[in-house]
């Protein structure tokens, strides 16, 4: 026999099974998001690989290693998306939507990134993000993080908690970066590899790093808070001062930094310990730079992703998704077919939140009936002999205490609607 094919590591199929709690994520993001005034935006999964350095950065974790990139048969460098910011300012800018106007963007699925698989990272994973241009204050930042905060209110998810931080402007990002590798230069032995080397590419990334040595070495690092602009520090306060009127929980870690280059400004993640090294659910933030860098005119700009695979595992943890009625036509052989088929159609005409099947496979009524038991079926409507000839259905209730009726074929919707 010839080997079996595998999908690609960190790259999973989602089954039915186990669809549930996505659909619930997806429809609820979806309906929250139309409400506060984003529109759907939909983009290629593939773009030039220009866009993501340009954007996300060269000196970042996604550019250096983490991107699916390939020639294409012109010969262009092209990428699949690590994230979905970069796409969205592009076509912002290409289609000419941005220019001094309030554009509200929102976009759903699959990223790529080339990381080691484990829990809760993978290598294709799916994204929900939103995406707000063209106002400046910290009352949109405080509104994005309002909505996700009402979107784990409608999921009935507890216990995450609000980071928030300020990176500042351009150059109190470049006197903070100056600052922590004079301080890190006295410790440069005690540093991971990877560190050592941001210290000379990125040296914000440090701030970031997963290593418990690295770590207990910034307790004493300068604050990033200490070196931002006095208008960021304003924003910053108006923003905190905001989400306390909403008394909405936060936590300030002045180590917040983000892994793309473009955020300044508001930074936030919200963030869980049920996950465990992979606690971060959502994240986002401020990138008034971006649209100029990308060749449009200078848009302020601010949004926020938010990892699909890890919510869904937290729903899972909250308990299983609710299933529709569960409802099956049984007949007693091929004689009541038509039958079965006209019934089934008029139902699924009028009860649309249910789910309902005809039962095609053989046996007996009692085999029928066992099988629709075992598959968690929660109400037959059984078409025998006898209701054949005198047009009528019984319908039976296998997991409610309701006695079985036999009524007209013609009053069978009515009868279960209610
Ligand atoms: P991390 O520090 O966990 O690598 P990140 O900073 O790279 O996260 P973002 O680019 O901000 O993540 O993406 C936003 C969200 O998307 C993350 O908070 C996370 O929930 C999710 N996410 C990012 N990378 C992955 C991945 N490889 N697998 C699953 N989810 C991911
Ligand atoms: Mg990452």
């Amino acid at each position: 026999m010839s080997e079996k094919l595998q999908a690609i590591r960190g790259m999973n199929d989602i089954l039915p099974t186990q669809i549930a709690h996505w659909q619930r994520l997806e429809a609820t993001a979806q309906r929250l998001l139309n409400g506060y005034g984003f529109g759907e935006i939909r983009l290629p999964l593939i773009e030039k690989t220009e866009l993501f350095a340009r954007s996300i950065g060269a000196a970042t974790d996604i550019v250096e290693k983490e991107m699916y990139t390939f020639d294409d048969r012109n010969g262009d460098s092209l990428s699949l998306r690590p994230e979905g910011t970069a796409s969205v300012v592009r076509a912002g800018i290409q289609q000419g939507l941005l220019h001094n106007t309030i554009c509200k963007f929102w976009y759903s699925g699959p990223m790529f990134r080339h990381e080691r698989p484990q829990k809760g990272r993978y290598r294709q994973f799916h994204q929900i993000g939103a995406e707000c241009f063209g106002l400046a204050g910290p009352a949109i930042d405080a509104e994005l993080i309002l909505f996700t905060a009402q979107l784990w209110q409608e999921l009935g998810l507890q216990g995450l908690e609000l980071q928030i931080n300020s990176l500042g402007d351009r150059q109190s990002r470049i006197n903070f970066k100056a600052a922590l590798v004079e301080y890190l230069q006295d410790y440069r032995d005690q540093l991971d590899a990877d560190s050592l080397r941001r210290l000379e590419t990125n040296p914000l990334r440090i701030l970031d790093s997963k290593n418990a040595q690295t770590q207990s070495l910034l307790i004493k690092a300068p604050s990033l808070l200490d070196y931002i602009d006095t208008e960021s520090r304003d924003h910053f306060e108006t923003l905190k001062s905001l989400l306390d009127q909403q008394q909405l929980l936060y936590r300030v870690n002045d180590r917040l930094v983000r892994g793309l280059d473009y955020y300044n400004r508001t930074v936030f993640e919200w963030i869980t310990t049920e996950l465990g090294a992979q606690g971060t659910v959502c994240a986002g933030g401020r990138y008034d730079g971006l649209v100029e860098q990308l060749g449009g005119r200078a848009t302020p700009a601010v949004g926020f992703a938010m990892g699909e695979e890890r919510l869904v595992e937290l729903l899972l943890q909250v308990g299983e998704a609710p299933k529709p009625t569960h409802l099956t036509f049984i007949g007693f052989d091929d004689q009541a077919l038509p039958t079965l088929l006209k019934l089934a159609q008029q139902c699924r005409h009028q009860l649309l939140d249910h789910r309902i099947e005809i039962d095609y496979q053989g046996g007996n009524m009692g085999k029928k009936l066992n099988r629709a038991n075992k598959t968690g079926v929660d109400i037959v409507v059984i078409i025998g002999g006898d209701e054949l000839a005198e047009q009528t259905a019984t319908v039976k209730f296998l997991r409610e205490k309701r006695p079985q009726t036999t009524i007209s074929q013609s009053q069978l919707v009515e009868f279960l609607e209610t």
